[in-house]
C-alpha cells in the first residue's frame, strides 16, 4: 500500500500514464479506469497516509512517555555508559571502564587552557577508546556539548531536558562548575570596537578576536580584517588595548564648552533612543519566551491534576520554570532601567567635570560604546594608521586623529595631525 498521497499523484501516475500501466491491487479491488476506481484508490491512499502519520505521532508520544518516567529514549547509551538487564529490565549503567575518562574529559575541561583536540590527546596517551578507537576531537566535542547533562544523570529528548534514572558519572559539584566555565566561555563577548572600525580598503568592518597572552597571561581582544587577501596590509591585527589608548589621547585633545556640551547631550538623547530600539528589539524576544514557558507550566499543571506526572516530577519542573521566569523578568527590568542609567551616568560626568577621559576610562563596555559612538564617525584601519573621524559638534575642535600602528619594540607610539587648527 502507497502511503503517501503526494508521492502518489507526482511522480507514480505519471510515470503509469507515460508506460501504459495500470495499477491493479491484488488485495483491493479497485478499476482505475472509471473515476469511482480512482475515488475508492485515493481513499485508500488518504486512509494509509492518515495512519502512517498517527502511527509516528504515537510512537513520539510513546518515547516522551518513556522519557518523562526517566528513561532515556535514545536506541544507544552515550559513550561512558552501556545498556544492561537487570531483573529482566533493560536498563543504562555507567561503563566502568570508561566512566573514569568522562570524568577526567570534563575535570580537564573545567580547570581550562585546552582545548578538545588537546584533551583528545591527553585521554587517547591514557588509553580511553571509543568504538576501538582512540577517542578524538569529535567525540571530546560531543561529550561536552551534546550528551553532557547525561552524565549528570538527566538526558535532552526533542529539546527537553529530563532527569533520568541512570545513575551520574559526574558529581553534582563537578557538573556545576563545567557549566559555570562553559557559560562563562560561550557568553556573548563584549568587543566595544564591534562595527567601529572600517578597513580602508574595503569599507568592511573589522573582527574583534579574542587571544590568549603568552604564558597564559590573560586574554587579549583583537580586531583584524577578515575581508582582504592575506596579503593586504589591513590584515594586521590591532588591540583592543592600543584603540583605547588612542581614544583617551584623542578625547584629551578635546576641550568642552557649556554650549558643546549642550549640544553633547541633544546627540546622546538620539543614541539612547536607537539603543532603546535594540532594547525593545530584546524584549520582543523575551516576551513570547515567557509565554511559552506559562504555558508549559499550566500544561503541567494538568498533566499534575490528571495524575500523569508524579508530584516530585511536577515540583522539579515547576522549580526550574519558576526560576527561568524570574531570570527573565530580572533581565526585562534591567532593560528598562539600563539606558536611563546610563544615561544619568554620563551627564553626570559631564556636568561634574566636564572630563571625557575620565568618564572613558571609569565606564562600563557599554557605556564606552556609546560614548565613541557620539564622539567619533566611523575608524578607518589600513594596517598601519588608524584614522579616528571626530562627529559634529567636535569636528570643530580637532579633525583627524592619526596613529601610526607597529613602532619596534613592542612600543607603540602615536602622531595627531589637526587639518583644521583653531586660531
Ligand atoms: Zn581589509
Amino acid at each position: 500500500m502507497i502511503r503517501n498521497t503526494g508521492l502518489y499523484h507526482a511522480q507514480i501516475v505519471p510515470k503509469f500514464a507515460q508506460y501504459g500501466v495500470e495499477l491493479l491491487s491484488a488485495t483491493e479491488n479497485n478499476d482505475m479506469n472509471n473515476p469511482y476506481g480512482r475515488y475508492i484508490r485515493n481513499n485508500q491512499i488518504n486512509n494509509a497516509e492518515l495512519e502512517s502519520e498517527l502511527t509516528s505521532i504515537r510512537t513520539i508520544e510513546n518515547l516522551k512517555e518513556k522519557a518523562r518516567q526517566g528513561y532515556f529514549p535514545g536506541s544507544r547509551a552515550p559513550v561512558g555508559y552501556i545498556r544492561d538487564k537487570i531483573d529482566g529490565k533493560k536498563v543504562i549503567v555507567p561503563d566502568k571502564q570508561k566512566a573514569p575518562y568522562i570524568k577526567d574529559v570534563f575535570n580537564l575541561y573545567t580547570r581550562g587552557g585546552y582545548s578538545y583536540k588537546e584533551i583528545a590527546d591527553k585521554l587517547a596517551k591514557r588509553g580511553f577508546t571509543h568504538n576501538n578507537k582512540p577517542c578524538n576531537k569529535k567525540l571530546i566535542e560531543n561529550i561536552l556539548t551534546v550528551y553532557d547533562c547525561f552524565y549528570n544523570g538527566q538526558f535532552m529528548f526533542k529539546g527537553v531536558k529530563y532527569e533520568g534514572k541512570h545513575e551520574a558519572i559526574l558529581t553534582k559539584e563537578e557538573y556545576a562548575n563545567f557549566k559555570c566555565v562553559r557559560n562563562q566561555k560561550y557568553a556573548p563577548k563584549s568587543f566595544i570596537y564591534r562595527g567601529l572600525i572600517q578597513c580602508a580598503l574595503t569599507g568592511k568592518y573589522l573582527i574583534g578576536e579574542e587571544h590568549t597572552g603568552a604564558n597564559n597571561s590573560g586574554i587579549y581582544q583583537y580586531y583584524r580584517c577578515h575581508h582582504c587577501s592575506m596579503k593586504k596590509d589591513c590584515k594586521k591585527i590591532i588591540k583592543s588595548s592600543v584603540i583605547d589608548k588612542l581614544i583617551i589621547d584623542t578625547i584629551n585633545t578635546l576641550t568642552i564648552t557649556k554650549e558643546e556640551i549642550l549640544a553633547f547631550k541633544d546627540d546622546l538623547k538620539n543614541i539612547m533612543y536607537t539603543n532603546q530600539n535594540m532594547n525593545e528589539e530584546r524584549l520582543n524576544l523575551i516576551l513570547p519566551q515567557i509565554k511559552k514557558l506559562e504555558n508549559r507550566m499550566l500544561a503541567l499543571y494538568d498533566d499534575k491534576i490528571d495524575s500523569l506526572i508524579t508530584e516530585e516530577f511536577y515540583k522539579q519542573k515547576r522549580d526550574l520554570w519558576q526560576n527561568q521566569l524570574d531570570e527573565y523578568q530580572l533581565e526585562i527590568n534591567a532593560l528598562k532601567n539600563a539606558q536611563k542609567e546610563i544615561f544619568k551616568r554620563i551627564e553626570n560626568a559631564l556636568e561634574l567635570c566636564e572630563d571625557l577621559s575620565g568618564v572613558y576610562l571609569h565606564h562600563t563596555d557599554e557605556e564606552k560604546h556609546i560614548l565613541i559612538k557620539l564622539l567619533c564617525s566611523n575608524f578607518s584601519y589600513d594596517g598601519s594608521k588608524l584614522v579616528i573621524t571626530i562627529k559634529e559638534p567636535f569636528k570643530a575642535l580637532i579633525k583627524f586623529v592619526i596613529f601610526k600602528n607597529g613602532a619596534g619594540g613592542g612600543i607603540r607610539t602615536h602622531a595627531y595631525r589637526n587639518h583644521n587648527p583653531r586660531s
